[in-house]
């Protein structure tokens, strides 16, 4: 264990992401720091595969994107494209797995639009009766505005229905 200095003016707890920057912000601003942590080194799994970036604009201003981004997968490496892990009949074809792959985009689209419209994520998870009870409201409200919607557009009415 490396020696803890005497005195410090702020202590911090835990070497996370959150505490190793603060660390770095507090040093930069000229406070002593003198952070601890559970673990002796670095986690052993790794706890992150991608930084967003709003994250490396962070890391570019305390001076390592550079240094973390060559970490990364190398420039010329494509990221658009999926691997998907199937799990299906031996006999599915090739044709139908990527037709139930490509159907993920319409589920998360329904997702969005019930989080939008019907706060589909507005609930906090402290029980499994009230989640169940607020997840099937929102969804059943969520297939009202859309069976509405079809109706309204089937009558060739859609602007009264999107503009309210
Ligand atoms: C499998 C996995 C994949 C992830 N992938 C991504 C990703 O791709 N991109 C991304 O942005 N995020 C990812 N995350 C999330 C990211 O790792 C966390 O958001 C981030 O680590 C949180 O940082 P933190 O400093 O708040 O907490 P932590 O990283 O959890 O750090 C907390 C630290 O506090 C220490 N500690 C806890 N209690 C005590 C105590 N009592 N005394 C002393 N020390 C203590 C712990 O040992 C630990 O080192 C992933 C997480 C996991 C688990």
């Amino acid at each position: 264990m490396t020696d803890i200095p005497a005195s410090a003016s702020v202590l911090i707890v835990g070497g996370g992401p959150c505490g190793l920057t603060l660390a770095i912000e507090l040093g930069r601003r000229g406070i002593s720091t003198v952070l601890v942590d559970a673990k002796e080194g670095t986690a052993f799994n790794p706890q992150a595969n991608a930084t967003q970036a709003r994250t490396m604009e962070h890391f570019r201003r305390l001076g390592f994107a550079d240094e973390i981004r060559a970490l990364g997968l190398p420039p010329h490496h494509p990221t658009d494209i999926a691997y998907y892990v199937c799990f299906g009949p031996a006999g599915t074809s090739q044709v139908e797995l990527v037709q139930v792959a490509g159907a993920r985009w319409a589920i998360e689209e329904c997702f969005q639009t019930a989080k939008n419209e019907a706060g589909l994520d507005q609930y906090q998870v402290r029980s499994w009766r009230a989640w169940h009870a607020h997840i099937t409201l929102a969804m059943l409200a969520a297939a009202y505005l859309a069976a509405t919607r079809a109706r309204e557009a089937e009558k060739g009415d859609l602007a009264a229905v999107v503009t309210g």
